[in-house]
């Protein structure tokens, strides 16, 4: 993408803005100015030596999801001392932090808070050593997907709008989710009723950091990612001698066929100009290898943009088992087809004005719309009650590792999310995450 067309997003987004009509609360001036610029400018500058320390205090100690006792505790001190109030236990280790400042709309501002079960290769002298139990396993624990940054810009930008509180009116609602990564921290906090509790916000925002340039911000307008499935399959074969074949009916067979098989339900029955991907992650089967095993366990996931194309791929995932299931004379096999994860849809209206906002704060041309992912993330989850929402990228890594398109030089030198490598440079990237967070904010509560 050239800088010009940068810019011309940026000036048409600017249009759009001014086209708007007024949601839920409208601000009653342009909030989002010189003034407002600078005043963040120099209480970002004042305050980043703490946060980084925070963040690297989160790094240092992750947990793995449901877990994260630690970190709520120190999310729920910290918004007590900003003079929010707490209710901790949503969600089981959720934490929800309410500040009430006149009339205005009710705000939610989310972070996550779970690490990942791996092992930290950075190298930083603040790297994770933890380890943990986990499903009955002893494992390495890493903040590998950046949310040690969410908690440490969720509350950068708590103590901001607290700072600010005299530009701004109405209530903040403040969530730390807890198991994002495939534990359903999201579904837990909704079912234990949080926006029963705290109310039904008029504006949702929330970040993802990721490996692009730490001065970047970018918003996809629309449908922001994937909706995820799964699958979970065990073959069950009859098991024997592995030099006497004929006397067995082999799952390790069935799995490998059906891990093959699997990708021409990709390539042959999805429409060609859509998205969706089959992955298989986990195969396990056997003891030795002169043993045919009497089962074989298949898991993989599901991504797809539109739900009919995941309808299609987790009914061919299902016909794929029963007809391998039938071509070996098997007995049935244990078939778990599943549709989880919602995808995070970004309300287009407020993807615009906050996409206007936040260009007159950071440069305008390092803030842009951008294509959705392939990933997944259970902000969505939340989404189910409101829409008027918008869910940002930030960048962790050094400019200068990326060309004028955003791209990297060097894929091998800009590890992502989930890599043992994954090292955000902290100042840089917690700077850019609170301007950004604070400024969408402020645009939708200004006095
Ligand atoms: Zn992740
Ligand atoms: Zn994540």
């Amino acid at each position: 993408m050239s800088p010009s067309f940068l810019s011309r997003l940026a000036r048409t987004s600017l249009c759009g803005v001014l086209a708007l009509a007024p949601l839920a609360a409208p601000a009653s001036a342009a909030p989002i100015n010189d003034k407002f610029k600078s005043t963040v400018a120099s209480f970002v500058s004042e305050h980043i030596d703490d946060w980084v320390a925070v963040y690297k205090d989160f790094h240092t100690h992750p947990e793995l999801g449901l877990q994260e006792t630690r970190s709520a505790g120190i999310i729920a001190a910290e918004l007590r001392t900003l003079g929010f109030e707490v209710t901790e236990g949503i969600g089981q280790t959720g934490v929800v932090g309410i500040l009430r400042n006149g009339k205005g709309p009710l705000v939610m501002v989310r972070a996550d808070m779970d690490a990942l079960p791996l092992q930290e290769k950075t190298g930083l002298d603040y790297a994770s050593t933890v380890q943990t139990d986990w499903r009955g396993e002893n494992t390495y624990v890493m903040h590998a997907c950046g949310h040690d940054a969410h908690m440490a810009i969720f509350l950068a930008t708590a103590q901001t709008l607290v700072d600010m509180k005299k530009d701004w009116k109405g209530t903040l609602m403040f969530v730390a989710q807890p198991a994002e990564e495939g534990g359903g921290g999201a579904s837990k906090m909704m079912a234990d009723d949080i926006f029963g509790k705290f109310g039904v916000p008029d504006y949702g925002f929330a970040l993802h950091v990721g490996p692009s340039a730490y001065d970047t911000v970018q918003i996809v307008k629309g449908q922001m990612n994937s909706f995820a499935g799964g699958f979970d399959i065990v073959f069950n074969g009859i098991g024997g001698h592995g030099s006497r074949p004929s006397t067995t009916i082999d799952p390790v067979m069935m799995a490998s066929k059906f891990v093959v098989d699997l990708q021409s339900v990709v390539s042959r029955e999805k429409p060609e100009q859509e998205f969706g991907v089959i992955s298989v992650g986990a195969i396990q089967a056997g003891s030795a290898g002169n043993i045919i095993p009497d089962t074989a366990r298949v898991r993989g996931t599901v991504r797809w943009y539109k739900p009919a194309v995941g309808e299609k791929l987790l009914a061919g995932v299902k016909r794929t088992a029963e007809a391998i299931v039938a071509m070996a004379g098997a007995p049935d096999a244990e078939i778990s087809v599943r549709s989880g994860g919602t995808a995070v849809f970004n309300d287009p209206d407020l993807s615009e004005k906050t996409l206007a906002a936040m260009s007159k704060v950071l440069p305008a041309d390092k803030v842009y719309f951008a294509a959705p992912t392939t990933g997944s993330e259970d902000y969505g989850e939340f989404l189910k009650a409101f829409s008027n929402s918008v869910y940002f990228r930030v960048g962790v890594y050094d400019p200068a590792l990326f060309d004028e398109t955003g791209a990297p030089l060097d894929v091998l030198k800009v590890p992502g999310n989930h890599s043992p490598f994954f090292a955000p440079v902290p100042a840089p990237t917690i700077e850019t995450g609170v301007t950004a967070m604070t400024t969408a904010v402020v645009n939708v509560m200004a006095k």
